[in-house]
This record gives C-alpha cells, structure tokens and sequence, in this order.
C-alpha cells in the first residue's frame, strides 16, 4: 500500500520515528531532493489515526516541492508531523528525540515550524541538530516570517493586477481582506500606503477595530466578505474560502492572498478561468515565509530577503504566462512550472555541494 502510493506521487523517503520512553511517533516525508535537501515544517497533531498522519505528511511534504520549486529555491520538499496534542504531549525529551531523528538523516531533511509547535519547541529541536530553520534570531535566526509574507504577498498583487487590468496601480483598485492577523493586518497596512479602499472582516473584533482606526479600512461582517463590492479578494485566514456557495457571490476580478489551499477543489479554480477571474496561486503567493527561512541555510540577511520576495512578482507573471501558453487555469500553471524548473535543473546534475546545508552565522546553544 505505502509504495504504491509514493510511486504514484514520486516520494523518496519515508521515516517513521519512535521513541518510547519521551513517547514520540513522528513521520518525516522526504518528497524530492532534486532541487535541493527537502525543506518543510514540522506539525504536531492529534490525528486520529496513523494512517491520517501519513496521508498528510505524504500530501504535505509534495505541497512542499511544488513551492519550494516555484520559489525559486534550491530546495526540495519534506514535511514531518509529530503524533500528538500540542497541548498536552510536548516536553523537551520529545522533540530533542525528534531532533535526533532529523539528524541522522544528515540533511537530506531540515525543518521549521507549523501548526502546533513553537519556536520554544524548536528550541529543543536545535539542541540535537543544525537542519533546523525558523529559529529564534539569538541564533541568527531570521524571525517572524509574517512581514516578509505580507510584502512578498503584495508583489503577487502586483503581477495579478498586471495581468487582469493591464495597470498595477494598487490605489485604483479595491479590496476584501479575510483575515487580520500576522500577515493579513501588514498586508492592509501595505494597501493602505498605496492608497487602496479596503473592506476587512475578522472573528477578532479587536483587529478588526485596529483596521478601522489605523488604516481607515471598512469593517463588514463575516460572511459579508464574500458580498462586498471590492476588485480584489485576497483571503488571508483560512482554506477552503473559494468554494461553491461563496464563487457565485464574489464580484471581484482578482483573488490574491496568503491564506493556504484557498480553492475548495480543482473545479472551482477551472470555474474561476471561466468566469475571468485571475487567480494568483496561493503557493506561490504566500512564498515569502519559505524565502525567508530558505536564507538561513547560508546567512541570513534582511536585504537579501526582501530581495527575494520581489522575484514573487516574475513568479506569477510566469505562471500566467504559462496559463496562457498552454490554456490552463493558474492553479495547474503553478504546478507545470515546478514541474518544469525541477524537470531542467535537475538534469543540470548540480555538483553534490549544493545539496549540503551549510548553515553559516549562526549560533547553537545558548
Ligand atoms: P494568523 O493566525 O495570525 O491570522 C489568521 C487570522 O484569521 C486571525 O486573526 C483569525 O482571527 C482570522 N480568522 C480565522 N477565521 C476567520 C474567519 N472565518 N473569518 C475571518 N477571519 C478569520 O495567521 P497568519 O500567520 O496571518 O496566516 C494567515 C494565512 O496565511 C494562513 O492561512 C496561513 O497558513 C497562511 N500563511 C502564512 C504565512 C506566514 O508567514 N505567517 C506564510 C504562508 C502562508
């Protein structure tokens, strides 16, 4: 059954990891090391069944290659999941013995955060191995991706615009934002300097009332979001948003945020196409946090990762372009260029340096 399934969808390896005494079980799914070591975060979940945490880390850890590819990195994908509840199973001894899992896979697999863990819980992490990203800036960590998110996400917006109107004056242009928190409320605060009209809505009054006063945005209701008369929806909360019931209510031309998975289903992003709607691929959009942590391999530097997030800009308008050349939605566009990108390069057969984590200026210990 287990290789079945990573023939059909081309993994390369997979790790169970046990260890009794602190009570860990942990997979770690190592998709594609063409481009580079597999790069993704670790996530702690109570999953109901070993077979749902496999299927996840599985899906997951080829959600990674694709972004990682489209980014532009030299970087392949890998996830891992932790079997657990993140409120009641974490402890030192479980994520150093993780730890200790990562390492002995001598960086064919570096991790990060995601849904359950912490930086204090990466923390551990890095006491037992160095493939670790995302960690605290004492350690020359590159810190809260959100901002770089934000700003890479506004560079999608760009290309977007570009492409539907033909003008990327973000000012001309209004905006439904879901979502105030890390990424969503910077990302108002960048739309706001452009001098875009912006509706918001967000289950946490307080954000909401800080957009309003800050950043002069409308407040609307919840599910009234998906009503407003805005140009843009950028979903910047949760997955799912752009679904059967909300598509017929959407009067925006453009979806661009930095929510994950935010079609419903592969017929939704064909139906978006149909209508005239540009959709900007979520993974490539939402690229800046992956840019970020990617630069912690050989130094981070704040310049360099701005850098980066403006080439989100000639990401999308390629992915576009290859829409265009090939008649296809976006959402299929961004796959065929990581397919392509990892097809080339990979054949470039790149010296075995480059597949060697270097990890330099930064600090272990305390
Ligand atoms: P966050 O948890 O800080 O913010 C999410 C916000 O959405 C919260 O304020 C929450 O109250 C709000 N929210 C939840 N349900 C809602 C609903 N039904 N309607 C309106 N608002 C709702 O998360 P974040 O770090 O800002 O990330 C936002 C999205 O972007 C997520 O989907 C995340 O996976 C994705 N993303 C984030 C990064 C990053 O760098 N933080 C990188 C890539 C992708």
């Amino acid at each position: 059954m287990i290789f079945e399934h990573l023939d059909t969808y081309g993994h390369e390896q997979v790790v169970f990891c046990h260890n009794k005494d602190v009570g860990l079980k942990a997979i770690i799914a190592i998709h594609n090391t063409v481009l580079g070591p597999a790069l993704g975060g670790t996530r702690m979940w109570p999953y109901k069944t070993e077979q749902d945490a496999l299927n996840d880390v599985l899906r997951l850890s080829r959600g990674m290659t694709y972004k990682n590819a489209v980014a532009g990195l030299n970087i392949g994908g890998g996830k891992a999941v932790i079997i657990g509840d993140p409120a009641k199973d974490k402890s030192e001894g479980l994520f150093r013995a993780f730890g200790q899992f990562v390492e002995s896979l001598g960086g064919r697999y570096i991790t990060a955060e995601d849904v359950g863990i912490d930086v204090n819980d990466m923390e551990f992490v890095y006491r037992e191995t160095e493939y670790v990203t995302g960690v605290h800036q004492v350690h020359g960590g590159s810190g809260d991706p959100s901002p770089f998110t934000a700003y890479g996400t506004m560079q999608g917006l760009l290309a977007t615009l570009n492409k539907k109107y033909g003008n990327e004056e973000v000012g001309n242009y209004s905006y439904a934002v879901q979502g105030l928190g890390h990424v969503g409320m910077e990302f108002v605060k960048l739309l706001k300097e452009r001098g875009a009209k912006i509706f918001v809505t967000d289950i946490n009054q307080a954000l909401v009332d800080r957009a309003v006063d800050e950043f002069g945005a409308e407040a609307v209701g919840l599910d009234e979001i998906y009503d407003v008369n805005a140009d843009v929806y950028s979903p910047c909360a949760l997955g799912g948003t752009v679904n059967e019931d909300t598509l017929p209510r959407l009067k925006a031309k453009v979806i661009c945020g930095a929510a994950n998975n935010q079609l419903a289903n592969n017929a939704i992003g064909d139906e978006l196409t149909k209508r005239g709607i540009v959709y900007a691929p979520d993974y490539a959009v939402n690229a800046g946090g992956v840019m970020n942590v990617s630069l912690e391999i050989d130094g981070y530097n704040r310049e360099r990762a701005m850098r980066m997030m403006r080439t989100i800009y000639h990401n999308l308008t390629r992915i576009f372009e290859i829409a265009d050349r090939d008649g296809i939605p976006t959402y299929k566009a961004a796959d065929r260029l990581a397919e392509e990108r990892i097809e080339v390069i990979g054949k470039l057969k790149l010296p075995m340096g480059r597949g060697t984590p270097r990890f330099q200026g930064r600090v272990r210990g305390h």
